[in-house]
């Protein structure tokens, strides 16, 4: 018999997975208290304990509860179930109604993270919001950037593979990942308030290295990321509201004039209105004067950019399947037919908004 030189497995001496309370294991569940079966080490016994925290949304199904052990803490955790209808696609949305809302979206690197406007597909514009705080992250990324890059300097070396100033890497993650919860919940909720069906963003493009200081150059990179970070999460939120989103060709957003299309001067309070300063404030129009702020401008040229997309193509290739359907894009025509279509959710359908999001325009297939 050959020599065992490794100890053979073992099964685990201790268990440190969640325990999942299936059906029969809970009873008697209210917003604050619940009736436990659990093993107290002689038996089988029902304990009832005590439930903090949020109510559960009244309009889901509860999946079986977990209990979770976060240091001398038990957490309840539990699974909701909602079922809704999928939302038509986003061209049969815009091409079907002119009243269609949509609410675009400009994101940005200054003050104002994000410039949200509702507006409908005929061009009538409803709402617009301003979610701001950009500074305070900013100044406060920047903080501890400089205090990393101190460190860096006092130790002299990084060793490689190994990450240094963990703490301080927390800390900045922590912070980007709060904000970019906070400001993609509020674009989704000012677009549920507007009744907006539709989130518009932008593409991202690439990001431009900037020059500088180390903490200069990674606010930066970090405030690009963030963008990216917001778009991710508003989208997933939006779906779960019935919101599709999309994302069309970020070129000249900033710079076209949202009412005549003409290129604007973009200028600061104080100065000449002409020219085109980088993240100035206003913008001016020469063709048309149409006057304004520059970011809630960009924000009107990107839901224009959608609905565009869908007429260019329109006009283009023909499309067999929606021919019958158009043919009321005439404003005034306020004919909602068709708002939900009557598939019920589930995972394939949610790869709807995968399909829309992406720059191409969706011919019918
Ligand atoms: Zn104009």
């Amino acid at each position: 018999m050959a020599k065992v030189t490794t100890s053979p497995p073992v099964p685990p001496r201790s268990w440190k997975k969640s325990a999942t309370l299936y059906a029969g294991q809970w009873k008697q569940r209210t917003g604050s208290s619940i009736v436990l079966k659990v093993w107290t080490g002689a038996c089988w016994s029902w304990v009832k304990v005590r439930i903090t925290g949020r109510e559960l949304p009244a309009d889901t199904e509860i999946g079986s509860p977990s209990l979770i052990r976060h240091g001398k803490q038990w957490w309840l955790h539990s699974p909701v179930e909602k079922q809704f209808a999928s939302p038509s696609k986003i061209e049969k949305q815009v091409k079907t109604c002119a009243q269609t809302k949509m609410c675009a979206v400009d994101l940005n690197l200054n003050e104002q993270v994000a410039v949200c406007t509702v507006q409908t597909v005929e061009g009538t514009i409803l709402a617009t919001t301003f979610i701001g705080g950009g500074r305070e992250i900013s100044g406060f990324r920047k903080k501890q950037l400089g205090r990393i890059a101190r460190n860096r300097r006092k130790t002299g070396i990084i060793v490689e593979g190994e990450q240094d100033n963990v703490h301080l890497w927390g800390k900045i993650n922590h912070v980007d990942e709060q904000i970019a919860h906070r400001v993609s919940a509020r674009i989704v909720q000012f677009a549920r308030e507007h009744e907006a069906s539709i989130l518009v963003f932008e593409h991202l493009g690439n990001l431009k290295p900037s020059r500088g200081k180390y903490s200069h150059r990674g606010n930066s990179k970090r405030a690009f990321w963030m963008k990216g970070r917001i778009f991710k999460y508003a989208k997933y939120k939006a779906y779960h509201e019935g919101i599709l989103t999309s994302r069309v060709n970020p070129r000249n957003t900033s710079r076209e004039c949202a009412r005549c299309h003409s290129l604007v001067a973009r200028y600061a309070q104080g100065t000449s209105a002409e020219g085109y300063t980088l993240g100035a404030p206003l913008v001016l129009c020469s063709q048309c004067g149409m006057r304004g702020n520059a970011d809630r401008n960009a924000s009107l040229v990107i839901g224009q950019r959608l609905i565009m997309r869908y007429q260019k193509s329109s006009q283009g290739k023909p499309q067999a399947p929606l021919l019958g359907e158009r043919g009321e894009k005439s404003p005034g025509v306020a004919a909602c037919q068709d708002a939900k279509s009557e598939e019920g959710p589930s995972l394939p359908q949610a790869r709807h908004a995968d399909s829309n999001e992406h720059g191409t325009a969706q011919c019918a297939v």
